[in-house]
């Protein structure tokens, strides 16, 4: 045994960078042109960003503007009102959510709420989204629809179940 091996030994082993994580889906900057746009383009646009499976009945969600809504959108149903400025996918996804929790069970609901409590803590993605924007821990409804938003398909496998027609076995595709 030589010393010049051992010095190869003791050589500091190189640390790879670990590459930045990212939000997979940032946020959209509110649209103030004044022009309205192509609510279909947008729905299209959601359905390819998002990974939502062709199949999706989430694609046949009704969707129009109200300029006098006193939220940036909201959901009534299967229809989806915007604000002529927050009509854009990243929007739309989070009130898509809404209409995806509306169909789990009171069950379900619970179980979502007992993972995200447990997963806002160690998942990477989500660890990261609530360094940034805090809205999703607002109550579990909402962080629901911000993990679908921000997340997408991203988002942990164990909580997809909980996302039907969107990322559920039946209505959409998980990957
Ligand atoms: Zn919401």
């Amino acid at each position: 045994m030589c010393w010049k091996k051992i010095s190869e030994w003791l050589k500091p082993v190189p640390i790879k960078p670990v590459p930045k994580l990212t939000i997979p889906h940032p946020e959209e900057a509110q649209d103030n042109s004044g022009e309205l746009v192509d609510l279909e383009h947008v729905r299209d646009v959601w359905m390819i960003v998002w990974h939502v499976k062709a199949s999706s009945p989430m694609k046949t969600v009704e969707l129009v503007f109200d300029p006098n809504s006193p939220y940036p959108a909201y959901t009534i149903g299967r229809k989806i009102v915007f604000q002529p400025s927050w009509a854009n996918p990243g929007v739309l996804m989070h009130e898509i959510c809404h209409i995806s929790w509306s169909l789990l069970t009171d069950k379900q609901q619970t179980q979502f709420g007992i993972l995200h409590d447990q997963l806002k803590g160690t998942d990477p993605y989500m660890k990261l989204l609530y360094s940034i924007n805090t809205y999703g821990l607002t109550n579990h409804i909402e962080g629901h629809a911000e993990i679908g938003r921000y997340l997408g398909q991203f988002m942990p496998e164990i909580l997809k179940p909980f996302y039907p027609c969107l990322y559920d076995s039946e209505g959409g595709q998980s990957h």
